[in-house]
């Protein structure tokens, strides 16, 4: 027997379909996990098994995250690590995070996952490269299955160590036959490549800097032979270019492709420094990007040129990127720094909000390899949330809801729908008890801050 939800009247309903169209006093029509009818109220149908009045709410298909580490929710402003560049910030953070434990992992990806969704991501990727003491990825997974969240679960990876002229600890990185031995397994276990699929595993070598060029290309032959996405990081600073330039003698650009990191199967975070040869060729071969303004911003590696990149027809998506160098993961929040900081770097007419609301939602899509989220319209999946304009910092924004959705201070989902499910009705989680998460969240925080003091 299938299910029916209906969100009706709707204030506006933002479909980001092939004409954008926004629809006043809108509807939502979902059988299942799948969404059915969009448009206006009248037309569509006037009851379900569910109905919920969207009267002076917002409707947006659900944000997309690309780019995150979730168990950094556990070192957030940790006092070594508050004001330093990215290999600075790397190596007083790396200690620490040797400290993980199996149960840190869960607690914080239900943690990070909980905020996504409060600020109105349904989809997420996570990139997880350290683990110590017994931790795996499918912990990760195990969270997201508990909270109801779309997940991409990026099986991430460190192999070079200091001795060997990295920069993570010895004690911190894998063998290279296990890394990928593992990553074969998750595959094996999780992928799903189906369409409205829920899990889907992605390989992810951490970043040039801590991996081998065997690795980067056996991860590439591992993936294209299973049909999954490759993730890393990449020209995230300056020093990230001259340690490119001294151990391989080229661009990060140059040094993707050689390993076999560039297509539509590909998504790079940062890209802050790529030179334009490298935006030209990401462009030509559909290679994604994941820029993460706030963590670009915090650890002071520059201005990623999104506006060239996407004038090329780079695909580009947004992340809010660690809890470490990010320290507030709210996902619209971070669609709005993209849209201020582009304008900080190119002036004010260099995105606007519709444009950085795309990024977050089609534009995430795309980077992640996915046709079936990022829009509301029939055939799509059933990813929508709905934030409330009866706020305060929504007062006198009631001209343009959708432009004042990313102007105005970033607010808290009142709905999220997610594969069809309602995960947050009223505010509140229906699928997990948010105080208890937090308060073992903030315990096991604690005891790693203190160990590290
Ligand atoms: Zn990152």
């Amino acid at each position: 027997m299938s299910k029916t939800l209906l969100i009706k009247n709707a204030r506006v309903v933002v479909t980001m379909d092939e004409t954008r169209r926004e629809i006043n006093g809108g509807a939502v029509f979902i059988r299942d996990n799948v969404i059915e009818q969009v448009g206006s109220s009248a037309d569509l149908p006037q009851t379900a098994d569910e109905v919920i009045d969207a009267g002076n709410h917002v409707v947006i298909p659900g944000l997309v995250n690309t780019h995150h580490h979730m168990y950094q929710s556990l070192t957030r402003v940790i006092p070594a690590a508050q004001n330093g560049e990215l290999f600075n910030w790397l190596t007083n953070l790396y200690p620490i995070w040797a400290n993980l434990t199996p149960e840190m992992i869960q607690v914080s990806t239900l943690t990070a996952m909980a905020e996504l969704i409060m600020s109105g991501c349904t989809t997420s990727s996570d990139h997880l490269y350290i683990y110590p003491n017994g931790c795996k990825l499918d912990d990760s997974i195990e969270a997201a299955q508990q909270i109801g969240m779309r997940f991409h679960a990026a099986r991430g990876s460190m192999s070079v160590g200091q001795s060997k002229g990295g920069l993570p600890p010895d004690r911190v990185v894998e063998d290279e036959k296990s890394i990928l031995q593992d990553t074969q397994r998750l595959i094996e276990t999780y992928h799903d490549s189906s369409r409205h699929a829920m899990q889907r595993i992605v390989v992810a070598p951490c970043s040039p800097f801590s991996v081998s060029r065997d690795l980067m290309r056996e991860s590439a032959v591992m993936a294209r032979h299973h049909g999954v996405s490759l993730h890393t990081h990449l020209a995230e600073n300056v020093n990230d270019i001259a340690y490119s330039r001294e151990k391989f003698n080229m661009t990060p650009a140059e040094y993707a492709q050689d390993c076999g990191w560039v297509g539509h199967d590909v998504w790079h975070a940062h890209c802050v420094q790529l030179d334009d040869e490298g935006i030209y060729m990401f462009a030509r071969t559909g290679t994604g990007i994941a820029h993460c303004p706030c963590s670009n911003m915090r650890l002071a590696s520059g201005i990623a040129p999104i506006r060239k990149m996407v004038d090329a027809g780079v695909p580009v998506g947004i992340g809010v990127d660690g809890s470490a160098s990010n320290d507030g993961a709210h996902m619209l929040g971070e669609v709005r720094q993209a849209m201020l900081l582009q304008r900080v770097g190119f002036g004010p007419d260099a995105m606007t909000a519709r444009q950085a609301l795309e990024l977050a939602t089609l534009g995430g899509a795309k980077v992640l390899n996915r046709d079936d989220i990022g829009a509301l319209k029939p055939g799509m999946s059933a990813d929508l949330v709905l934030f409330d304009l009866n706020k305060v910092g929504f007062a006198g924004g009631w001209h343009d809801p959708v432009a004042a959705l990313v102007f105005c201070t970033p607010a808290d989902v009142a709905y999220s729908i997610i594969n069809g499910r309602v995960v947050v009705r009223n505010g509140q989680f229906t699928t997990v008890d948010l105080g208890n998460v937090l308060e073992r969240h903030n315990k096991l925080a604690l005891s790693l801050a203190e160990a590290a003091r």
